[in-house]
């Protein structure tokens, strides 16, 4: 078996013709764009190349975006003051800060100054929590890509037996909620998890979201399963790859999704998806 690609770059191009038509329709209807503010700290290279790409897809599709580059050493307080600040502006529906922060600065402290109403990002406790509840609201952005791209190919979630590499608040975590939201029956590994290699094998979809090169080998793979590799680990020589031996696991899956390529584009898509949901429910 070869398995077919998921194209996470096409269908995120789909999701954002889709979103494009539906904010063409608002502004013509005299309501204005959804609007996102991103808040960048510092000058991580990998986080502004992720900040440069979300800023540039809500330029693409017509939302209004506004830019906070802040230097890394702003102190606590001035970062809550300036989310405060956007919880209150009648032009944006949603706060985007990109992580990880300088060390200095409260991670749950920032998520938590966030209003709910405008977590896009979808980390706030609440939005978690509505999650957690199967009542979801804003969900976090990389897990419900995920559920898209497994949308597009032939496998039923319910029933389906899961196994989620990875337990991280950002992707291990939510996932492991929305698959169990979609009567799927997941298993969630981590890097305590005795002979990951037996967990995998059993497995109808493996999501693996660990930063680890080459951490599941293509003969733990069953055959016919889905691959969806969240990793993006880049290599001394520069190239970009994921968690998963693509190679050897493709002779064996029935979809497996490239990196690059493969879930990057449906984080930012599912990021502009939140935007305008935000905006409906900020605007009725
Ligand atoms: P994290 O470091 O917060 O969490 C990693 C998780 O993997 C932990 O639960 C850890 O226990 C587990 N883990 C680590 N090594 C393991 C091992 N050897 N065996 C089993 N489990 C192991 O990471 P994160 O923020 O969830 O990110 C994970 C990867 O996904 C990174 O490469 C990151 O760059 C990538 N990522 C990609 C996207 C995207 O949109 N494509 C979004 C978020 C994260």
């Amino acid at each position: 078996m070869t398995a077919k690609i998921l194209d996470g770059k096409a269908i995120a191009k789909q999701e954002q013709a889709l979103i494009a038509k539906e904010v063409k329709a608002r502004t013509q209807r005299g309501q204005r764009a959804p609007g996102l503010a991103v808040i960048l700290v510092g000058l991580d290279h990998a986080s502004q190349l992720y900040v440069q790409k979300k800023r540039h897809a809500c330029e693409e599709i017509g939302f209004h975006s506004q830019a906070f580059d802040l230097p890394a050493d702003i102190s606590e307080k001035a970062l809550l003051n300036k989310i405060e600040e956007l919880n209150h502006s009648d032009l944006i529906d949603g706060i985007l800060v990109q992580l990880p922060l300088p060390s200095h600065i409260s991670t749950e402290k920032v998520i938590e100054t966030i209003a709910p109403h405008k977590d896009v990002d979808g980390f706030h406790p609440y939005n978690l929590g509505k999650l957690a509840q199967n009542q979801p609201g804003l969900r976090p952005c990389t897990p419900v890509g995920i559920v898209t791209l497994l949308s597009h190919t032939d496998i039923k979630l319910q029933g389906a037996s899961v196994c989620m590499v990875g337990a991280s608040r950002i992707v291990g975590r939510p996932m492991a909620l929305e698959l169990l939201n979609q009567d799927a029956t997941v298993t969630i590994c981590h890097r305590y998890t005795r002979d990951l290699a037996n967990q995998v094998k059993q497995a109808d979809i493996v999501i693996v979201a660990a930063g680890s090169p080459m951490l599941i080998r293509g003969d733990w793979i069953k055959e016919g399963a889905v691959i969806i590799d969240v990793g993006i680990n880049r290599l001394d020589s520069g190239k970009i790859v994921g968690d998963v031996d693509f190679e050897q696991a493709k002779l064996r899956a029935s979809w497996i999704t490239p990196v690059p390529g493969g879930v990057g584009p449906m984080t930012v898509a599912s990021l502009l998806k939140n935007t305008l949901l935000a905006a409906k429910l900020h605007t009725g």
